[in-house]
């Protein structure tokens, strides 16, 4: 069979450990020997990150700004200890951090489901997916530790010369800790569009949840800023689609979407975000069946798995040890890019191609070869049968052969 040609590149980004393992299976098994593509490949491995004094994070992220898609593996994200293990000049900034705030824009998380693999909560019957805002917040903070007694203050100065708003946070008599935090209108806006333009095209409910009551300046504008939006936007898009939009507050959310059937988009700040996208990951059946896509106000695309890089894997792999780490998430991630890059080019191959794959991959599953993380939750079956690593991915390469021969 000829392989699948495609014009236009895409960005390929490299990471770490047993990700990394997986990553280069995929591409020699799954990808390459079909597709023929121009992959401008950064390595984000963490030493060359140190190497490149993290330059090669930036020359990624610009590379997406080109070229419009990107795909990339699980990174290492320095604290001391990998500083140490990994004899580093600097503890670098998440590389996600940068790509995120290079790029602006809102984060997708979405699970795969597989009949055989029955969510935790009984009454999920769809996907839930997690639009997180990528930008902003706790994220890129400035954080300053008080050493004893004196006096915490915020204040703005207007750059035309304006007064100085000033407000105390406060006055310490003895050690302790302080954050400030931003966002921008314009960023928060984006998010927002984002979102209603997601669940429009994907025809589901939009929930939107924070904590106004509380937080009622910065959670007010974001509920304020995604009111006004759809207000203006989209209340007669989302009648005729019949569709809901549904704003409230964060610990009311969480409460309603344990109860719910699912198959909604679910809005969240950026840090509200990270926290209930691994939370419904689990709950799903494996944080490595959940799928993450950046979507950028400008029109960029970044896929990548959610999970991270599965450091203690990659130690019995270095062990020489079998390891039965799930590839789904990283398969997925390279698919949604292929199908983004043909639905931008109008290459209906590709997205065929893509399509294949992803049933391939949920096929195995269903048909009882699953990794180690799935055989624990799977519904039982005598079908079912644990593979390695490796032997996960071939299983899926044999399967798209048949597809593809057909
Ligand atoms: P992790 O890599 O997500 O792994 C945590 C645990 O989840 C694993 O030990 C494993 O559980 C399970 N798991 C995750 N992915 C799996 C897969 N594909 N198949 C089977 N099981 C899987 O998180 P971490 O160990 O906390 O972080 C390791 C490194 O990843 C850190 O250096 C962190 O900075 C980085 N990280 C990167 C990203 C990113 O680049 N997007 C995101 C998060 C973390 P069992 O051990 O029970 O099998
Ligand atoms: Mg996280």
């Amino acid at each position: 069979m000829d392989r699948i040609k495609v014009e236009t590149p895409i960005v390929e980004m490299d990471g770490d450990e047993m990700t990394r393992v997986i990553w280069k299976m995929v591409k020699d098994r799954l990808i390459f020997p079909y597709i023929d593509i121009n992959a401008k490949y950064f390595d984000l491995h963490i030493k060359n990150r140190d190497r490149t004094d993290d330059q090669v994070t930036v020359e990624a992220a610009n590379a997406i700004r080109k070229y419009g898609v990107g795909v990339k593996c699980a990174t290492i994200t320095p604290n001391s200890e990998r500083m140490r293990e990994y004899n580093l000049k600097k503890m670098w900034k998440s590389p996600n951090g940068t790509i995120r705030s290079m790029l602006d824009g809102t984060v997708f998380r979405r699970p795969i489901l597989a009949k055989n693999i029955k969510p935790l909560v009984p009454t999920w019957k769809e996907p839930i997916i997690i639009g997180r805002h990528a930008y902003g917040d706790v994220y890129s903070n400035a954080e300053i530790n008080v050493p004893g007694p004196g006096r915490a203050e915020i204040f703005f100065s207007p750059s035309d010369g304006g007064e100085t708003q000033k407000k105390t946070i406060k006055t310490f008599t003895g050690p302790g800790v302080i954050q400030g935090i931003h966002n921008t209108n314009e960023s928060i806006r984006s998010f927002a569009r984002a979102c209603f333009a997601y669940a429009f095209e994907q025809h589901i409910d939009f929930w939107f949840s924070s904590k106004d009551t509380i937080s009622k300046m910065y959670d007010g504008r974001f509920r304020d800023i995604f009111e006004e939006e759809y207000r203006k936007n989209w209340v007669s898009k989302f009648k005729d689609a019949n569709i809901e939009y549904f704003f409230t507050l964060i610990d009311d959310a969480v409460a309603r979407i344990i109860r719910s059937h699912g198959g909604m988009l679910w809005a969240l700040k950026n840090y509200d975000g990270d926290v209930m996208s691994d939370m419904i990951a689990a709950a799903y059946g494996s944080i490595a069946m959940m799928t993450s896509v950046l979507v950028s106000p400008d029109g960029y695309f970044e896929y990548e798995a959610a999970h991270g890089t599965v450091q203690k894997h990659y130690y019995r792999y270095l062990n020489k040890e079998d390891t039965s780490t799930n590839s789904m998430a990283i398969i997925f991630a390279w698919s949604g890019c292929l199908r983004k890059r043909g639905e931008l080019d109008g290459n209906l191959n590709l997205v065929n191609f893509a399509n294949m794959l992803e049933e391939s991959a949920v096929e195995t599953i269903e048909s009882g070869i699953m990794t180690r993380d799935l055989i624990l939750v799977a519904e039982e079956n005598i079908n079912n049968i644990k593979v390695d690593t490796e032997g996960f991915i071939n299983a899926i390469a044999g399967r798209l052969n048949k597809k593809l021969a057909r």
